[in-house]
């Protein structure tokens, strides 16, 4: 890494605040970052590292996440990336989810998605159970979420792509949870991000502070009585951080700031940054800071908030919609001929040709912009079921009827597109490596033809 650069008022700013440690503070943001591991609960677990061979460390604050200090492997272009083990994650940008502490069953809103860092981690604590809303604002951002969701096998997450203050519309007080993980102006991010270090400016952070109280606003109206909501930034101006917190503990009463856990490496929020007149008699101390030169990984902010309340029992309409006439008979022989679990009776849709299991009944998101709704299991088209990318991710093995088990070479081949010469009795082929799925293939005499989706191809 070569050396950063940052103008001289973000200097100034940061050793006015600082003090004696601001030293600290200018040396850690001159080392490399550390890279962090968070295991898929979905799907594996720590067996995956010693099948990697990589040395970790924990990180204080999620089970599932790793600092990883040593690695031979290309971590994000590996076989058990691609069959969704794992997601490359920073260590700090696990805390908000760690605060959130989403649990199987609730309904969980990300209000801010893309590209799904937080929402692969919340997916996998929910343990697939429940309702996850998954919401990008910003259309050109919403494949990489789709993709990242899709991978991590999750079958009861709803992606939208809306404004949040629609989504609050339509969804008055309705979640049990509902992270805001505000676009901001980035400083904690700056060993990863070297341009957005010069390119820093005073207006820009106040532009983001605007844009941050509108959002948690917005976020707030959709948590139910009793629910919570974590705001998490990764940056460190305080005008963006304990002042959004305190302007909006001002104008919601009937939110509080819970006493967060003491996981080693966080360090209090700072009262003492905002104006006396906003923070007086506020326990803003209950924010929790990361710091560079403190923790293991990047500069990171997060505020859990409670609503006031009794909290009311699930209150989502769950989706029975039924296969019928030809459809059911094509999804029926492709089951039978695939597959060793039942086929689902309820909670079917189709869009255009293509079959979905959702999380909730339809007429909860009619006036929602919904990218993917719950599990798209296949299209059926002319007579035939071709299962889908995203049902081949949400099954292991045990699951089907035949699986071709590949050598981390032949995953490599498949992944790129070839075609794989074995023997196999003929038909839809779970593709694995070491017990997980890949793809699909599909076994034609001594070719099992390649179905893993040509975007997702790996080039070179
Ligand atoms: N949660 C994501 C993850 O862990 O992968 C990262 C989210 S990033 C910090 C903030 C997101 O907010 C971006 O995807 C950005 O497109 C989106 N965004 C930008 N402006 C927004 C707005 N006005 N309201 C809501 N979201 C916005």
């Amino acid at each position: 890494m070569g050396e950063l650069v940052w103008p001289s008022t973000f200097a100034e700013r940061m050793q006015r605040l600082l003090g004696n440690e601001a030293a600290d503070f200018f040396d850690a943001l001159q080392t490399e970052p550390v890279v962090g591991l968070r295991l898929n609960t979905l799907k594996c677990d720590a067996a995956v590292l010693a099948a990697l061979s990589i040395q970790v460390a924990p990180v204080p604050w999620a089970p599932e996440g790793y600092v990883v200090r040593e690695s031979e492997v290309a971590l994000g272009r590996h076989p058990y990336h691609a069959a969704g083990c794992y997601y490359l994650q920073d260590p700090s940008a696990m805390l908000p989810v760690a605060l959130l502490d989403p649990q199987p069953g609730e309904a969980v809103l990300d209000i801010a998605a893309a590209p799904g860092g937080k929402a692969t981690f919340i997916a996998a604590r929910m343990q697939g159970q429940g309702l996850l809303v998954a919401n990008e604002v910003v259309r050109g951002r919403v494949a990489a979420l789709v993709e990242n969701v899709e991978r991590f096998g999750a079958p009861h997450v709803l992606i939208t792509n809306e404004d949040p203050s629609r989504l609050a519309a339509v969804w008055e007080a309705r979640f049990d949870a509902v992270l805001v993980d505000a676009p901001c102006s980035g400083e904690g991010m700056f060993r990863k991000n070297p341009a957005a270090a010069s390119h820093w400016r005073e207006t820009h952070v106040q532009g983001c502070a605007l844009r941050q109280r509108h959002l948690l606003d917005d976020a707030a109206r959709l948590v139910r009585p009793g629910g919570r909501l974590v705001y998490a930034t990764c940056t460190f101006a305080p005008e963006e951080n304990e002042a959004v917190i305190a302007h909006f503990l001002r104008t919601h009463p009937d939110f509080e700031l819970v006493e967060p856990p003491s996981w080693p490496g966080c360090a209090p929020g700072r009262p003492d940054w905002v104006a006396p007149e906003l923070a007086e008699g506020l326990p803003l101390e209950r924010c929790v800071r990361l710091w560079p030169h403190r923790a293991l990984g990047e500069g990171h902010f997060a505020a859990l908030l409670r609503r006031q309340g009794a909290r009311d029992p699930w209150a989502w309409r769950l989706a029975d919609g039924r296969l019928t006439g030809r459809v059911r008979r094509d999804v029926a022989t492709f089951w039978r001929e695939t597959m060793r679990i039942p086929l689902p009776e309820k909670g079917w849709a189709a869009f255009g040709e293509a079959w979905h299991l959702l999380p909730v009944a339809e007429r909860e998101w009619r006036d929602v912009s919904v990218v993917r709704a719950g599990l798209r299991v296949g299209v059926a088209r002319r007579g035939r079921f071709e299962p889908a990318h995203a049902l081949a991710l949400h099954l292991s093995p045990e699951d089907v009827q035949r699986v071709a088990s590949l050598s981390k070479e032949m995953a490599e081949a498949y992944l790129r597109g070839a075609p794989i010469e074995r023997s196999g009795e003929r038909g839809w082929t779970l593709v694995a490596v070491d017990g997980y799925a890949l793809g699909w293939g599909k076994q034609v005499g001594r070719v099992l033809k390649n179905h893993y989706p040509k975007g997702l191809r790996w080039v070179g």
